[in-house]
């Protein structure tokens, strides 16, 4: 499979890693957009959560807390923004499933939180559509 983050996993491709384990990578982002941009991905490839299993869900969150916990205990960060996108309409561009890792500071001035915009329908109405 042509996957650029399966060639990473693999060694195919290099990579700054800042984490491994048997199931798991975590890596630097060469997006270059903020300091310390961190992926952590599942080695086997999934396009996204829509299609990962739970173990490998289970793992990769765990690994990301360990990453979250590393940057806050030993790295001198205060927290960290994680972020996600499962699927194009979503704004996913590499399809193999990673979790974004911002560590962040207090007064950095990094904003992480995505501006939506403003909701455009009533909350009730869409309530009626989300619930399990
Ligand atoms: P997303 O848009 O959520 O799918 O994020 C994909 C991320 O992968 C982007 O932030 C890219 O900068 C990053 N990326 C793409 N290729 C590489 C690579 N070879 N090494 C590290 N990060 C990469």
């Amino acid at each position: 499979m042509d996957c650029i983050f399966c060639k990473i996993a693999s060694g195919e491709l290099p990579a700054k890693k800042v984490y491994e384990d048997a199931h798991t990578l975590v890596f630097m982002d060469i997006a270059g957009d903020v300091d310390g941009h961190i992926l952590a991905i599942p080695k086997r490839h999934f396009e996204n959560i829509l299609d990962c299993d739970g173990e490998t869900l289970d793992r990769l969150m765990r690994t990301v807390k360990l990453v979250a916990e590393h940057c806050v205990k030993n790295c001198g960060y205060d927290g960290v923004n994680l972020l996600n996108a499962n699927g194009t309409s979503a704004g996913q561009s590499v399809p193999h499933f990673h979790i974004h890792i911002i560590p962040r500071k207090s007064g950095d001035a990094v904003t992480a939180w995505p501006n939506f915009g403003g909701a455009k329908k009533d909350i009730d109405e869409v309530w009626q559509t989300l619930k399990l």
